[in-house]
């Protein structure tokens, strides 16, 4: 039996999970519209999950079960209980696509756009989708929020990278189609990279991510840097335990988001730096990933690029992180000067 089986079973006899969300809590995020910090709900929807999950590194679907409708929207209301008094930012992950009907209906999501415009305080609805599913009619469903971003896990916008080494399944020209019709109705979009997908050396995934958010800039109001992480049960895992994978250093995170905002100071770029510090999350050296990780929080709600500023968080395994770019063609293939 694969090990997730199991888990779904956990959550199929535990019938009352199904009218809690998998999770939410309360932080804060910058507010593009009005350049400033304010609170942001997120809620992680249970829903039957990704109908896509072939990805890599992916193991969000081992949250999925077998809901109804009415139970989302008992997980809405749910959720809701906690919203905060002032403005706020609203975010709906589902694990999957909460633009595919066989995720949230198109009664659901009507239902949920009526409750957002009636909940005061709600400044931005944020809501997560594979590209297939973005279509005027869907967008439409989601017209009444004052404000909607559609967020697209286009991870790198090299298809060779996404197709063979992530599994994502849908191309940039895919992604680019979405994004155009998001724009179109008003709404925006946030685009989500992946530092380090399996098989790139350090060097190669930070040029990657680099020049990816060069071409997802133009259609993307803020850009989010997903520092890859090794999830349970997934493929990504099976290549950690066997030692071909390292996630990726905390300092390529900071070198990524300090030239992706140089290069565009217009777009918000934003990194949350899950599981930072731990062996299957992106680390330093054990010393530094504490400070590094704060800074890089800092930086999301400031967009202040001088909360990251290297004499504030310096460590000596800078030292080594440089020599593994440094040395990248000499270990990797590339350039070597000692060969014909
Ligand atoms: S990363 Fe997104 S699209 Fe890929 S399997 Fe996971 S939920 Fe589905
Ligand atoms: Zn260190």
């Amino acid at each position: 039996m694969h090990p997730y089986a199991k888990h779904s079973e956990k959550y199929k006899k535990n019938k009352n999970k199904n009218k809690t969300p998998v999770a939410s809590w309360l932080d804060y995020d910058f507010f593009a519209e009005e350049q400033k910090p304010i609170k942001c709900l997120t809620v992680i929807l249970r829903t039957v999950g990704c109908r896509w999950r072939k990805c890599t590194p992916c193991g969000y679907w081992h949250e999925s079960a077998d809901v109804t409708q009415e139970n989302i929207l008992t997980q809405l209301e749910h959720s809701l209980r906690n919203s905060p008094e002032e403005d706020f930012i609203l975010k709906f992950f589902t694990s999957g696509s909460f633009l595919d009907e066989r995720e949230i209906s198109s009664d659901t999501r009507k239902e949920i756009a009526e409750m957002v415009k009636k909940r005061k305080g709600i400044k931005k609805l944020i809501v997560e989708t594979r590209p297939e599913f973005v279509s005027e009619d869907k967008v439409t469903d989601l017209k009444n929020v004052e404000h909607l971003e559609v967020a697209i896990g286009l991870e790198t916008a090299n298809d060779l990278i996404r197709s063979n080494y992530i599994n994502k399944g849908f191309s940039f020209d895919d992604y680019r189609t979405a994004s155009e019709l998001v724009n179109e109705y008003g709404a925006t979009v946030k685009t989500y990279l992946l530092l380090k997908p399996p098989f790139l050396s350090e060097k190669r995934a930070l040029e990657d991510v680099i020049k990816s958010a060069e071409l997802v800039a133009p259609y993307s109001s803020t850009i989010s840097l997903n520092l890859c992480n090794v999830q349970k049960y997934t493929r990504l895992e099976e290549l950690w335990k066997r030692k071909y994978y390292r996630p990726p250093w905390l300092w390529s995170a900071v070198e990524a988001i300090k030239e992706i905002k140089k290069r565009d100071e217009n777009v918000v770029v934003m990194s949350d730096p899950v599981g930072a510090g731990y062996r299957r999350g992106p680390h330093n050296c054990g010393k530094c990933d504490f400070r590094v990780k704060e800074a890089i929080k800092k930086f999301n709600v400031t967009q202040n690029l001088s909360v990251l500023e290297i004499e504030g968080i310096d460590c000596e395994c800078r030292e080594v992180w440089h020599a593994l770019l440094k040395f990248d063609a000499f270990l990797f293939g590339g350039d070597n000067l000692f060969l014909r």
